[in-house]
């Protein structure tokens, strides 16, 4: 129940009412008995700063941040933690009594994912399709962990390239054409397999990235960061190829209960929260 006690948490977008978040979120608040309330709020491009200063004169413990606000709230924050310096992108913010402080939990959900289900990145061979958004967070994840090698295959090398350079720094980046003959070679090393691109998420689930699945070995464990449909197109060819699958709602729930845990240190169950989001998918259908 809520009462005047209860702490304040949400989420800042626009739109916002499509967000599995709420459903997500308080769940897991639900499963974990606290006194926590999370609710969705739009906000505008121009309204930005005041929605900012609003969160924190009501007392919001804490907020998540979609899109298009993840770079635009940045210069309105008293602090950015590393990761979220390095990726360019803020998806949560900490009020810690007035002092705001903005994380990306991106990295974490994605990366830990991946350990929970068996599969620890350091020192493999990681092979990412797509160098937008999502895959900057992927990036700096798997060069934290340490992973041996990085190539990304896109479609627009040029364009990419310019992701490779930003992160070049801290690792070489190989990017290639995934038409050309060096990326099928590279689908023969890889080790990880990531899809960041959103070929095959609903309504175009007839969409894969171009994988020849004859060259990828078996023993690779494959990531696709959609998570509608459960199973793309890209996954179900890599489950039938005989590899290791994850789909992207473990990276989902995995950055709501980092952004939890960072604003209470509590954590919350994943297990209820995945049960919560996959019910508010199908509210959506
Ligand atoms: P984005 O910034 O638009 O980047 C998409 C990337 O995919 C770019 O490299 C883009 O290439 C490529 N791409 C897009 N359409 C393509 C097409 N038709 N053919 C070939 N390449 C294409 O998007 P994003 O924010 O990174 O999100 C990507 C996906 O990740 C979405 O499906 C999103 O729902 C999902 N996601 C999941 C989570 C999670 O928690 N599980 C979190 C974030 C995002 P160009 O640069 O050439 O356009």
């Amino acid at each position: 129940m809520i009462t005047g006690k209860t702490t304040n948490f949400g989420v800042i977008g626009n739109p916002i009412g499509h967000s599995l978040s709420p459903a997500m979120q308080n769940a897991g608040i639900r499963a974990a008995g606290l006194d926590y309330v999370y609710i969705a709020m739009p906000v505008l491009n121009e309204e930005l700063a005041q929605a900012v200063t609003g969160l924190k004169a009501l007392g919001f413990r804490g907020f998540n941040v979609t899109i298009p606000h993840k770079q635009a709230i940045m210069p309105y924050l008293d602090e950015i933690h590393e990761d979220a310096q390095i990726i360019g992108a803020v998806n949560a913010v900490l009020n810690d009594n007035g002092h705001l402080i903005g994380y990306n939990t991106d990295v974490i959900g994605f990366i830990q994912g991946m350990k929970d289900r068996g599969f620890q990145p350091a020192g493999r061979q990681a092979l990412l399709l797509g160098a937008g958004g999502a895959a900057r967070a992927i990036i700096w994840g798997l060069i934290k962990e340490n992973v041996k090698s990085l190539t990304i295959g896109v479609r627009n090398a040029a364009k990419a390239q310019q992701v490779a350079e930003y992160f070049g720094k801290y690792m070489d980046i190989h990017i290639l054409d995934w038409h050309s003959a060096e990326f099928a070679a590279a689908l023969g090393q890889a080790e990880l397999l990531i899809n960041s691109t959103p070929l095959g998420m609903v309504p175009r689930t007839d969409a894969m990235p171009p994988v020849d699945w004859s060259r990828v070995d078996p023993q690779a464990f494959v990531y696709d960061i959609i998570y509608t449909p459960a199973e793309t197109l890209f996954l179900k060819a890599a489950r039938q190829h005989g590899c290791r699958t994850l789909n992207g709602e473990a990276m989902l729930v995995g950055q709501g209960a980092e952004a939890f845990r960072l604003w209470t240190g509590n954590t919350l169950p994943p297990v209820p929260m995945a049960e919560a989001l996959r019910a508010a998918l199908q509210q959506q259908k």
